[in-house]
């Protein structure tokens, strides 16, 4: 199925007028950037830049980059370019990395943001009769907040109900009919085990699909939502410091990839080396925000590792397309010399039916001579043969990874969950206690 387009101008533009355009905001970014005088003009006229006429979307991998450590250094608005008083909001990152960040919107910023999200939700299939259960966190977070613009900007309804209160939320849905929902995939998961404990099933809700994001999840997590919530699971990413949520976002059309809302967030993939890769290599992606005034970032590092491509041939949606986020560069996990990501650990563990999808992957290093990958799952159903299940999945795990590791099945409810928003699933163990009970 594909749902028309909420703005066809933008997301069914022609790509060569596209790349006009975007080389036009480019160079207004660039000269904004000088005008304002901070960190990003300085760099800038170390490479020889001095007006926005000097740069081009073909050289712009050649332009200075920006990293988390600038926002951390300038902290609190040290990147900011708009004055005080045009600053209409502020929002920050929910820290995942250990320091929060936090970014100034204009209402230009908001309207942007707005507009990104109310294209990603009609990509999915919501309508302005639709109502949006957004169980994203409300607050500093940009996840409640930039959902309900977008519904808002639709003209379907949005119910707030933040993260948490799962009685409310299952009573909500129940009373209310929503047919569409909102949150991290781990809440969702979360969300749709509390049903299942309390006596009810996917078909008593009305969902229709989900709009999951802010942490990566896999093909085999999607599975598992859809099976639990009745939904239809798509993908949406995003970043405080670029926007929030609605930098791209998967639709009922794009074919499993996420549509890039390329006309204000350009984007880009870089090797280790910092130099582009070509379109379907993974790599690390880094975004231009070609529109944004209050915090306009050129060349921002994510961090994050995916890969581009371009749009469904002959599809009306002519926008760029990038892969799932595979993990951050951060929680990659070296062990013995091979690189792990913890999304590449449940691929493996969700294929297995006899497991729960709540794990955690410890990066034991208490032996810093030999170093150990630690993965600790939880049994669907109790009684099951707990040995063999570790074997198997230590077997699983080695084919898949190139890498021994030691499986611990825990007690069911032992491995934290995430009841508020993103689900931690990495752990670094160096001394001391276990970080879960039951492992050792
Ligand atoms: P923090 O970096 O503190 O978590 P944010 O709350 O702004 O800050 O979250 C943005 C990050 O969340 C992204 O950089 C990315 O690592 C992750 N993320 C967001 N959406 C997705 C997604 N759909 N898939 C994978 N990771 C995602």
């Amino acid at each position: 199925m594909s749902p028309p387009l909420v703005a066809p101008e933008a997301e069914g533009c022609d790509p060569e007028r596209r790349r006009e355009q975007q080389e036009r905001r480019l160079r207004r970014l660039v000269d904004r950037l000088l005008a304002a005088d901070g960190l990003q003009a300085g760099r800038l006229r170390e490479a020889g830049v001095s007006a926005g006429a000097d740069v081009g979307l073909d050289d712009l991998h050649r332009l200075p980059h920006v990293t988390k450590q600038d926002f951390w250094d300038t902290y609190p608005f040290g990147l900011r370019t708009a004055s005080a008083s045009d600053v209409v909001c502020v929002h920050g990152t929910s820290g995942t990395l250990g320091r929060q960040t936090l970014v100034p919107y204009t209402s230009h910023d908001v309207e942007v943001w707005s507009e990104v999200m109310a294209r990603a939700l009609g990509g999915a299939g919501v309508t302005r009769q639709s109502l949006v259960h957004c169980a994203y966190g409300y607050g500093l977070f940009t996840g409640g907040l930039g959902f309900h613009h977008g519904v808002m900007r639709l003209g379907a309804a949005v119910l707030p109900v933040s993260s948490g209160g799962t009685d409310m939320q299952l009573r909500l849905m129940l009373d209310l009919g929503p047919d569409v929902l909102c949150c991290t995939p781990s809440y969702g998961i979360y969300l749709g085990e509390s049903f299942r404990s309390t006596g009810i099933t996917s078909d008593q809700l009305s969902l229709r699909v989900g709009l999951f994001g802010a942490e990566p999840w896999t093909e085999q997590m999607r599975v598992e939502i859809e099976r639990l919530l009745g939904v239809r699971a798509l993908n949406v990413y995003g970043l405080t410091e670029i926007i929030g949520p609605g930098v791209a976002c998967e639709s009922l059309d794009s074919e499993g990839l996420l549509n890039i809302a390329e006309d204000h967030f350009y984007p880009e993939v870089v090797g280790v080396d910092g130099e582009p890769v070509p379109d379907g290599e993974s790599g690390e992606l880094v975004f231009t925000t070609l529109t944004k005034t209050g915090l306009p970032l050129l060349r921002y590092r994510t961090g994050d590792i995916a890969a581009l491509c371009g749009p469904v041939p002959g599809s009306a949606r002519t926008l760029r397309r990038m892969s799932r986020v595979i993990g951050r560069a951060d929680d990659m996990m070296i062990i013995r010399g091979v690189n792990v990501f913890p999304s590449e650990v449940e691929a493996v563990l969700l294929e297995d039916r006899r497991v729960a999808p709540h794990y955690m992957v410890i990066e034991d290093r208490r032996d810093s001579s030999r170093p150990e990958l630690l993965v600790a799952v939880e049994p669907y159903d109790e009684g099951g043969d707990v040995p063999v299940l570790e074997t198997d999945l230590a077997a699983a795990l080695a084919e898949r990874l190139g890498l021994s590791c030691v499986v611990r099945v825990l007690q069911p409810g032992t491995i934290p969950r995430a009841t508020n928003g993103k689900a931690r699933r990495v752990v670094r163990w160096s001394h001391g206690v276990a970080p879960l009970p039951g492992l050792e």
